[in-house]
């Protein structure tokens, strides 16, 4: 018997650093060989609750401990670990429990057992229960075969152009994002990570949490970000290594305590899932701070580019370069490689590809072309190779024969002082086929002019991509983690009235 995957990690960590720290949670900390021990009772107990190789384990709840040791544990057993989101509500975790056919839910004290629709036939509270099952199973190693090519997680995308999609992440996927990590940042073994981000999202789990456990780093894992929570972390815990969406970045830097705090021990910080604003980067500069940044997908486990610190500010705006075991190119349709400055989509191939979406045939087949996964997002490439990403093909605007991204329009838009928020859609147009139209939020206790808002896009942008008109809404649609939901904006705003 053989394990090649993940679940092999915390043995292996056991066995050469087994007093080191891997996890500390609040006041608990829990070290590589009770790692190694913890995980190894809950997979006799999970299977003592009748699980088997290939069954779906499901976790919902707050970043814990015990979220890595299910972890680990499924991947022992072989059986496939599902994470949920805890943001969505009750009818859409019932479907991605029901679409997994999870057999088993793990999950927190705020969060209620399985609905009584699903399948799901056991279920355990983190806490008593949990230690329960965890004292009550043995310790002795865990028999069963496991290969890199076992499918490890099913990690759901985050659902902003349609329902989520399961992507199947075999073990060796997430290998080998891994070692891309590894690879591409400086990540020394006796790293600190704060784990902040979610751990039911691919950033949280794979870009940061997964390489740190692999070098046999620190993890302190926080229920949920929060500004002022995260000065207190990184002073108290010295931390080194921190994962964020810009937005994140941007609250810590906005935060009272930003001036006087003790940032010192900082060494990397990695930003990603969406571009880098330019005075975001300018301002953890000015503290000696450089961003690391990226650009990923849940189906490429994430990581297919990256934007080294020596190329943060002289690239800024670019999401880099590929990662050292990925192969990224943007193309047009017939798959032939763009020109320089010629937008088409970006295509990922590498051994960090998901082999498809869990039951979605049709979608996976749809999805790759000549081997390449086809991420749905236009970029165009420098003359030094760099990849700047536009924005999804499918937001894409086509007016008299032109294409419009409409992100370019909502930078400029968000720029604007008295707009928190928009969204650019395409509606119907007699002469030009379609036009692009801002539907725009207000900042609170200011107002909007629509004549205003367009008259300050003018000589700024080409003609053909000042929207012909302005909606000045309450609020936008977004998913659980805060992406716009573009098709929901254009169901209410995108027809004429
Ligand atoms: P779904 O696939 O369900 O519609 P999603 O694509 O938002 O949702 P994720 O896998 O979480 O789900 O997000 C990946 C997408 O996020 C990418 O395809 C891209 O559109 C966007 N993205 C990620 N990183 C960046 C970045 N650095 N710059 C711009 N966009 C980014
Ligand atoms: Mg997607």
């Amino acid at each position: 018997m053989r394990n090649e995957g993940l679940g092999s990690w915390p043995a292996r960590r056991a066995r050469k650093t087994p007093h080191r720290t891997a996890l500390i949670h609040h006041g608990t900390t829990v070290t590589y060989a009770e790692l190694y021990e913890r995980t190894t009772r809950l997979a006799h107990a999970l299977r003592a609750r009748g699980v088997r190789r290939g069954d779906r384990i499901a976790y919902l709840g707050p970043n814990h401990p015990s979220y890595l040791e299910t972890l680990f544990a499924a991947g022992t057993l072989g059986a496939v670990f599902v994470p949920l989101n805890t943001r969505l509500a009750a009818p859409e975790i019932a479907y991605q429990l029901d679409d997994s056919g999870a057999k088993v839910l793990i999950h927190g004290p705020a969060h209620a057992g399985p609905p009584g629709s699903t399948d799901v036939r056991t279920h355990l509270e983190v806490g008593a229960a949990y230690e329960k099952a965890l004292a009550g199973a043995p310790k002795v190693s865990v028999d069963e075969t496991v290969t890199p090519d076992d499918t490890c997680i099913i990690m759901y995308t985050s659902g902003t152009t349609g329902r989520p999609k399961g992507a199947m992440l075999t073990h060796a996927n997430l290998t080998w994002n891994a070692l891309n990590v590894l690879v591409d940042t400086d990540l020394a073994a006796d790293e600190r990570a704060l784990v902040s981000a979610p751990l039911f999202h691919t950033a949280g789990l794979n870009m940061l949490t997964l390489p740190v456990l692999l070098k046999g780093g620190t993890c302190v894992l926080a229920e949920s970000f929060d500004p002022n929570a995260t000065f207190d972390l990184i002073e108290r815990h010295r931390i080194t290594f921190m994962f964020g969406v810009p937005t994140m970045f941007d609250q810590v830097a906005r935060h009272p305590r930003w001036a006087d705090a003790d940032l010192s021990s900082l060494r990397i910080l990695h930003c990603g899932g969406s571009p880098v604003p330019t005075p975001l980067i300018a301002t953890y500069q000015e503290r000696g701070l450089t961003f690391l940044q990226g650009y990923g997908m849940t189906e490429a486990a994430p990581g297919a580019l990256f934007l080294d610190a020596e190329h943060a500010a002289g690239k800024a705006g670019s999401a880099g370069v590929p990662h050292f075991f990925s192969d990224v190119r943007v193309v047009r349709p017939d798959l032939t490689p763009v020109d320089v400055g010629e937008t088409g989509e970006v295509v990922v191939r590498g051994p960090h590809v998901m082999p498809g979406y869990w039951g979605l045939p049709e979608e996976t087949a749809a999805s790759f072309a000549d081997g390449w996964f086809r991420t749905g997002d236009a970029a165009r490439i420098d003359e030094d190779g760099y990849l700047f990403v536009v924005d999804r093909i499918k937001d894409m605007i086509i007016s008299g024969g032109e294409n419009i991204y409409p992100a370019e329009i909502e930078d400029l838009l968000l720029a604007h002082p008295d707009i928190v928020e928009c969204a650019v859609i395409g509606v119907p147009d007699a002469t030009w086929g379609e036009a692009p139209r801002a539907v725009v939020v207000a900042r609170e206790g200011a107002s909007v002019d629509p004549g205003e808002v367009l008259a300050s896009l003018a000589g700024r942008l080409a003609k053909y991509k000042i929207p012909k008109s302005v909606v000045v809404a309450d609020g936008l649609p977004r998913t659980a983690s805060g992406k716009l939901l573009k098709a929901r904006v254009r169901a209410r705003y995108g027809s004429n009235p």
